[in-house]
């Protein structure tokens, strides 16, 4: 069977080249092709032919299918449904912001989360990314978004276009999939986008989203500390979290409040608190007042997301109003509170929503 060569970093092609018989610095030659987005081989034109036959011989190179793309007319946020060879569809999507392009990623095909309100958990997990797989993901958005303009421009060729209409440089690992779940793979792939040698992606562009895997936040601390954290929080009762959220029965709001704690005072960064509402669920004024008291004298943020809807889930979002108030609330009681920009909203970028469309048409 042919290895991927996305799943490998720099370090170990140039270990694993000369013993395939070609010269370590190639494997950077090769990184630089598959950077731009070249997938074959024989595309890769500073290589002499027995190389690119040996390349060819030896490794294949992830090409998920883009089999819809969705873009918002509104704002420039692009939505993708991309299928792997065997099967297994992911989303992921491209951000427009003023600082940069933005990118979303999917860690795992599925979810065994089981959060009550999420489309990407319904189905279960299928099974866990690769590196390469999600490092895929990036490369494949690059390449359509940058071939979109150019057709959209009228542009011969994607060359004239731009970088920074198409460069991504921040990456949220908010996608299908809890990214502690598949821990490895994913700090794989951080490794990977942030060597200076590869895509040079500064680790404080990349934020890591937790629905609260709390055993796992010890070591993320000590292994990527510049990397931004997330954490679901969504409610502020054991209750109320773990008729959400199962995962709560295991970490419960005091184990997460403690872990969150000891990660900042490692780390010292500010972490993200994500708080989804959910109509007649968690929005109460008691709500606010326990989660001012919960996160008060913390370094963190919170951001609100009022919910996106999932048929057939029972639950009801809120209005932008309501979402306003709380994170007015929370500011009154000195914690920095947003309520999420809706990107995409003209193409139903809601989480997950499209795989399950696609897993539902298929049974
Ligand atoms: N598993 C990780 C990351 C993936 S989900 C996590 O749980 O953090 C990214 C964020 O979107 C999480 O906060 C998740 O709870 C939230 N989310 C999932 N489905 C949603 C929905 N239908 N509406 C609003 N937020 C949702």
């Amino acid at each position: 069977m042919k290895m991927q060569i996305l799943d490998f970093t720099i370090e170990e092609l140039e270990w694993l080249f000369p013993d395939l018989g070609m010269q370590a610095y190639r494997a950077r030659q090769v990184l630089d092709w598959l950077y731009k987005g070249v997938t074959d081989f024989k595309d890769m034109k500073n290589l002499p032919a027995d190389i690119q036959e040996k390349l060819d011989e030896e490794f294949e190179i992830y090409n998920p299918k883009i089999v819809r793309e969705q873009v918002s007319k509104e704002d420039g946020t692009r939505k993708f449904l991309l299928e792997y060879s065997d099967g297994n569809a992911i989303e992921t999507v491209f951000m427009k912001y003023k600082y940069g392009n933005s990118i979303c990623v999917s860690s795992q095909a599925g979810c065994r989360m089981g959060c009550k309100f999420c489309a990407s958990t319904l189905n279960g997990l299928s099974r866990d990314l690769t590196s390469g797989e999600i490092l895929a993901q990036l490369l494949t958005v690059e390449r359509a978004v940058k071939n979109s303009l150019a057709s959209e421009k009228g542009e011969a060729s994607s060359k004239e276009i731009d970088p920074k209409e198409w460069k991504i440089n921040h990456i949220v690992v908010m996608g299908t999939g809890e990214p502690f779940d598949n821990y490895l793979n994913v700090m794989r792939f951080i490794q990977t986008v942030h060597d200076p040698r590869w895509l040079n992606i500064s680790n404080r562009n990349i934020t890591v989203s937790t629905c609260g895997v709390v055993s796992m936040l010890k070591l993320f601390a000590e292994d990527c500390p510049q990397v931004n954290l997330a954490i679901s929080l969504h409610a502020t009762t054991d209750d109320v979290r773990s008729s959400m959220m199962p995962i709560n029965r295991m970490f419960p709001i005091e184990k997460i409040m403690e872990a969150a704690k000891e990660y900042t005072k490692k780390t010292k960064r500010r972490i993200t608190f994500e708080y989804t509402m959910v109509n007649g669920v968690n929005d109460s004024d008691e709500d606010v007042k326990r989660l001012a008291n919960l996160l008060k004298g913390m370094l963190c943020h919170v951001n609100l997301i009022p919910l996106n809807k999932v048929e057939g889930t029972g639950f009801d979002t809120v209005s932008r109003k309501r979402a306003e108030e709380f994170a007015e609330i929370l500011e009154k009681a000195g914690i920095a509170a947003t309520v999420r920009r809706e990107l995409g909203a003209d193409i139903d970028a809601a989480c997950g929503q499209l795989r399950l469309k696609k897993n539902q048409n298929r049974h």
